[in-house]
């Protein structure tokens, strides 16, 4: 997050439950990556997701392990403490695909033994019999995500690529269960819904838009249509991401020693190290992928090879050779279309943002055209500021998009200069761990006690288990693991993961969560100091974490999250970081003990709406195609000519480029985590600003008590049991606002006469 880069933010929750059973779709999820892995408050999402897997049909052979099932520790039952906690002491990974035939069978017979059910469909023996199916198959998951993220190897990524398929073949499977979804159909159009509770009556109707929404209600040439769309799209989206990959790894720049000026030690070493190994020892490579190109832009005196970058990278995918995305995604837009107007909708996106918070494209588009002519108003303010510089300096020149970077880096050093070693001194890792504990029990009413020595089992020596309870009862909330430190085979970045979610509709099951991260162990003895960007990455991950742990949620299905929803949580808990008794008690020197001085804390603050012009304007420009792309009628829709058209009416700047153009936009071609769904960002840091300033205005500030209270109640206990837009009005006492979304990144409120609503809920 620190260079608002690109890490890929893959939410646990949204592609968690991708059927609607309970223990199968964490399957699907957790195989794409997914558990949730995350980026700070204004991260922006950079790699494309996997493209989704081809449809195979499962082998309907039973797997001979099965004889052996009985002893696969993957499979068994969790004993221990804590109602039990994963084996982490006793993972073979020659165990995990013999687990995975065993779950997976084990779950469709369940649902089978559902579809077959001799008695009429009710709630009991449809709904929550579905909830209780896929139990092994969920204790099967936690093993694969830490293999997947926190101990992956050659072997196990073997293995995953076998998995995935049949993954893939086994929730078309569920999809497919005609039967299945009949008995569905029935509950949710027969009587018995009405007497049921809310939450129940949600399960329903979530249970049954899995279905319908997947194309479960077409039959004959529709179906078969419906199913040939869905081939010929994960082959698109496999294309699609091979062709930028080619574009990236295709153009090379080598530079000579002469041609390093103004580039830092650190990538000159970097593009020596990757020159050699391309075969060009003695030379410089800048290869055409963002963390290159980033950099490079931010720092080379040489303005005609900043333009040769600039030029290159923007243009992947969009070459005119074999290797060009623009007839692919006209298929991909076209074939969407057809899909889901076969499935009744207008337009791809209205599909797409039914189950979202936001629920339909025009309530995306206004707000993201709420905040668009503020951003360009910044963005003139900045380009203003770094041509005094080039003026300044005699350079001569009229800002240029290559220039941007360049220049603004000039402006940030004169005007933002934070000096990153002095704030590290009062970020130590054991002190903010501390601080999350805190927050965790002022807000939730949390205690985090270590679990006695030995009593845990885990993966790694660095990694630490602790016992959550709640404070007033005493009663147990879960178990939460840290696993702080980098090391080979795990994964970059920070996540959370839940590998057991709270429900009660058999019995109370408690929580099982870890927070993840990579963090330099230091010296022994000496504390870990790490950046302020890490910092409020620790309490982003933690927010997940606590999300996790105050669900209240009866049925498993209602764990699962909304997209645009998601992140909300987990960016609110950032704002914790700078309240006072945190500043006073935890983020103090390393030495001396005193608090992070008021104006070095005024210093951070105001650094973070640094060149918010462009990183708003580059972002909103992604987004507002994206869901262009999406409403408008795909017929001949040339997406070159779409792009430039749509870019000039919305008066994009010239300085500034879409952050992903059309042509190596992964999160929308190479697969449909993102497609019509890139506003997601900006929703959820319109609620969480807007949230933020509810405590800022409570009479007990960030640890009002009333408030908080009503935090957890509405926002995060309720998980998926109740409409995330209904919850936040329980909240707050009203939609969202975008005027706080604003301030925050220091544009100016609209008045009553701006265009498009402020409302944003
Ligand atoms: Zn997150």
């Amino acid at each position: 997050m620190a260079d608002r880069g690109d890490i890929f933010d893959s939410e646990e929750d949204d592609s968690v439950r991708t059927t609607s059973t309970a223990g199968t779709t964490l399957a699907l999820a957790a195989l794409l990556g997914a558990t949730v892995a995350c980026v700070g408050y204004h991260a922006k999402p950079g790699t494309a997701e996997p493209a989704a897997a081809t449809e195979e049909t499962m082998t309907e052979t039973v797997p001979t392990e099965q004889a052996t099932a009985a002893d696969n520790p993957l499979l068994q039952q969790w004993s221990g403490p804590y109602n039990g906690v994963p084996a982490f002491d006793r993972m073979d990974l020659a165990d995990l695909e013999p687990a995975f035939e065993v779950a997976m069978a084990e779950n469709l017979a369940e649902l089978d033994a559902i579809a077959d059910n001799p008695e009429p469909p009710t709630f009991e023996n449809t709904i929550v019999a579905m909830e209780r199916a896929g139990d092994t198959l969920g204790r099967v998951f936690p093993y694969f995500a830490i293999w997947s993220s926190n101990l992956s190897s050659p072997e196990f990524r073997q293995i995953q690529g076998r998995i995935a398929p049949k993954l893939a073949a086994f929730g078309s499977k569920i999809i497919q269960n005609t039967k299945l979804f009949e008995r569905v159909a029935a509950v949710h159009d027969g009587d018995e819904v009405a007497g049921l509770r809310p939450d129940e009556q949600r399960l329903v109707q979530l249970a049954y838009d899995e279905f319908a929404r997947n194309g479960a209600t077409l039959e004959g040439a529709a179906k078969e249509r419906y199913a040939a769309i869905n081939q010929r799209l994960a082959e698109l989206y496999t294309q699609f991401a091979n062709n930028v990959l080619a574009d990236e790894e295709g153009y090379v720049l080598y530079l000579d020693e002469s041609q390093l000026g103004g580039l830092p030690e650190s990538f000159v070493q970097a593009a020596a190290a990757a020159a050699e190994e391309r075969g060009h020892a003695g030379e410089y490579a800048v290869t055409n992928t963002r963390s290159s190109m980033d950099p490079f832009l931010t720092y080379s005196d040489e303005r005609d090879l900043r333009e040769t970058v600039w030029r290159t990278y923007y243009s992947r995918g969009d070459n005119g050779d074999e290797h060009d995305n623009n007839a692919i995604i006209t298929e991909i837009l076209k074939l969407r279309d057809e899909r889901v107007e076969l499935l009744g909708y207008d337009n791809y996106a209205q599909w797409r943002l039914e189950d979202r918070m936001a629920k339909t494209p025009e309530r995306a588009l206004e707000l993201m055209e709420a905040v668009w002519p503020a951003a360009l108003a910044r963005v003139d303010e900045e380009v203003a500021d770094m041509q005094a510089v080039a003026d300044s300096e005699g350079a001569e020149i009229e800002i240029a998009p290559w220039d941007y970077r360049y220049y603004s880096e000039k402006v940030r050093k004169a005007k933002y200069d934070l000096d990153s070693d002095e704030v590290k001194q009062y970020l130590q890792l054991d002190k903010l761990r501390q601080a999350m504990f805190f927050v965790a029990g002022e807000l939730f009413g949390f205690e985090f006690k270590p679990v006695p020595e030995g009593s845990v089992p885990v993966y790694h020596p660095d990694v630490t288990a602790w016992e959550v309870t709640d404070r007033a009862s005493g009663e147990l909330v879960g178990v939460w693991y840290f696993d702080p430190f980098a090391r080979t085979g795990k994964r970059s970045g920070a996540w959370a993961s839940t590998y057991r979610g709270h429900e009660s509709f058999d019995g109370e099951v408690t929580v099982v969560v870890s927070n993840n991260a990579n963090f330099i162990k230091g010296a022994p003895g000496e504390p870990v100091l790490i950046s302020w960007d890490d910092a409020e990455t620790m309490f982003h991950e933690f927010g997940h974490a606590l999300h996790s742990l105050s669900s209240n949620v009866a049925y498993p299905t209602l764990n699962g999250g909304v997209r645009d929803y998601t992140e909300f949580q987990s960016q609110l808990l950032e704002r914790w970081l700078l309240t006072a008794p945190v500043i006073d008690h935890y983020l103090v020197h390393t030495k001396t003990g005193e608090p992070i001085p008021a104006e070095l804390v005024a210093k951070i603050k105001n650094a973070k709406t640094f060149n918010e012009g462009f990183a708003t304007t580059e972002y909103l420009a992604s987004a507002l195609i994206d869901m262009k792309l999406h409403t408008t009628d795909p017929d001949g829709l040339d997406p070159d000519a779409f792009e430039r058209r749509t870019l000039a009416r919305l008066h994009m700047p010239d300085e500034i480029p879409m952050r992903h153009r059309t042509p190596q936009f992964g999160h929308i071609f190479s697969g449909e985590g993102y497609s019509a769904g890139y506003y997601g960002y900006l929703w959820a840091d319109v609620l969480t600003a807007d949230a933020a300033e509810a405590f800022a205005d409570a009479p007990g500030g960030f640890y009002d008590k009333a408030l908080a209270k009503r935090l957890v109640e509405h926002l995060f206990a309720p998980r998926n049991a109740v409409d995330p837009a209904e919850a936040y009005r329980a909240f707050r006492g009203r939609d969202a606002k975008i005027d706080a979304l604003m301030r925050d990144r220091g544009f100016p409120v609209p008045g009553d006469a701006a265009p498009g609503g402020r409302s944003s809920d």
